[in-house]
């Protein structure tokens, strides 16, 4: 086994990471992560981590499963690979298929595969502009979405998502995609004075006054998350999806649900749609449906959209070399089994999500928690200067400092976005373990003070 620093001189001499400076991270040197269990990490120096990110929001059952490793064995035993182009379909695809048609809501009978959430948010794109042209509206092109939203990596994901740094690089985003701005009421409702429920119906209009500037008759579909995670756990007002879909339902536009994060019991019911009060036409998942145990992305095409594709559309022009790969549906088989059987989805409703609720409620009294959000197994802690004046952080090297320093070093993992703190830890986290993360948050505040 190489040392720490051997894998770190390794580390950087080849390999670019994702989202980071290469330079700087080649000179500090990378955690070496080496093995997990349960909600545990262990790295190159044999120090134990408590992961409140559930990796990138995925490991839901959390690690270790012995259902998924041999559900990936028995299925690279049998048939590591086929495709589904060629009018083949494997055993694993359409049992998943037929699993995702019965814990979606009803009016989703269908999916598409894809390898990854930015794959299936490129589906959707496509999708979406096929749907209305079949329907003999080309016209209808324009996608509208949100300022701090994140839709993945893709050129079309990252256009979709509203990141303005990602936008700033590589000619982003593509034609016919705007943005609103998001619902997140402590920066945009609370200074002009407006009650939480207020604030939601305002935030929802933004999307009305974009159609009308667009014109209705070229908008073609409203994509959003539920809940905004990477853009730091913004739970929006009750009233905020109601009224999206009302907006949409007037102009026909279609409603698209990006449940890359809060799909699988992430917010206490399978789909953040079913949390936060809104049927969409289509969704896009990824993630928790294996768990990260393996890559595996998709949409859940509901009925409207669907029939016309059947029924109108011929061929669709559009797929990948590992759309419904056999190895990946079985884990996800047994992922979803899994989190069945575990009972994760009501254990997060009516156990730990309420028990974290309280606990984050809790620390409203420490003096740098400006505001705190959860629902179900995520939440964030807004950072501020001055709790009066409601002052925030200057910047997030600021609260990176207290996360990655102070959490980090004490053997938690939880994420900084801005200046908010965010959590989203294994579905499988008993209340025990929360405390423990608990203590740990709070040390990493007060060390902070
Ligand atoms: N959509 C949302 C809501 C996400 O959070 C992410 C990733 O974090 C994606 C899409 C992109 O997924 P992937 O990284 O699997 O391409």
């Amino acid at each position: 086994m190489r040392t720490t620093a051997q894998w770190q001189a390794a580390d950087a001499s080849h390999f670019l990471h994702p989202f980071t400076d290469f330079g700087a991270l080649a000179r500090k040197g990378s955690r070496i992560i080496t093995k997990a269990e349960n909600i545990y990490l262990t790295d190159s120096e044999g120090q134990r981590i408590l992961d409140a990110m559930s990796g990138l929001w995925c490991v839901n059952v959390g690690y270790g499963q012995q259902a998924l490793i041999d559900a990936a064995t028995r299925q690279l035993k049998e048939l590591p690979f086929y495709n589904a182009f060629f009018q083949t379909a494997t055993p694993p695809a359409i049992e998943l298929a037929e699993l995702l048609a019965e814990v979606t809501p009803p009016q989703f009978q269908h999916v598409f595969f894809a390898g990854s959430g930015s794959e299936g948010n490129d589906t959707i794109v496509r999708m979406v502009r096929r749907y209305w042209d079949i329907l003999g509206q080309p016209e209808r092109q324009v996608i509208i979405s949100r300022k701090n939203g994140y839709h993945g990596s893709t050129m079309a994901g990252a256009s979709l998502g509203g990141m303005s740094y990602m936008h700033a690089q590589g000619g982003l985003p593509i034609p016919n995609i705007t943005h609103i701005d998001q619902p997140y009421w402590y920066e945009n409702g609370r200074p002009q004075g407006l009650s939480r429920e207020d604030f939601g119906k305002v935030a929802a209009g933004w999307l009305e006054q974009k159609i009308l500037e667009v014109g209705p008759e070229k908008v073609a579909a409203f994509i959003g998350e539920p809940i905004q995670g990477a853009g730091g756990v913004i739970v929006p007002p009750e009233t905020y999806w109601p009224e999206i879909q009302r907006i949409c339902d007037k102009y026909g536009i279609l409603l698209v649900s990006d449940e890359v994060i809060c799909g699988f019991g992430r917010t206490g019911n399978w789909w953040g749609c079913e949390t936060m009060g809104f049927r969409p036409d289509l969704m896009t998942f990824a993630k928790g449906v294996t768990s990260g145990y393996i890559p595996l992305g998709g949409v859940m095409v509901g009925d409207r959209v669907a029939k016309v594709l059947i029924e109108q559309g011929g061929d669709f022009n559009h797929g990948y070399t590992y759309s419904g790969h056999p190895v990946a549906c079985a884990v996800a088989l047994a992922n979803i089994k899994l989190i069945r059987e575990l009972k994760l989805v009501e254990q997060v409703r009516e156990n730990t999500g309420p028990y974290l609720a309280a606990q984050f409620k809790a620390l409203e009294d420490h003096p740098l928690v400006g505001e705190q959000q959860t629902k179900g197994l995520m939440g964030a802690l807004l950072l501020v200067k001055d709790k009066a004046q409601g002052t925030p952080f200057a910047s997030e090297l600021e609260v990176g400092m207290v996360c990655r320093g102070h959490c980090f070093g004490n053997g938690l993992i939880m994420r900084a976005v801005g200046d908010r703190m965010i959590i989203a830890p294994p579905l499988v986290i008993t209340r025990a373990q929360v405390d423990e993360m608990m203590a740990l948050i709070r040390r990493a505040l007060d060390l902070t003070l």
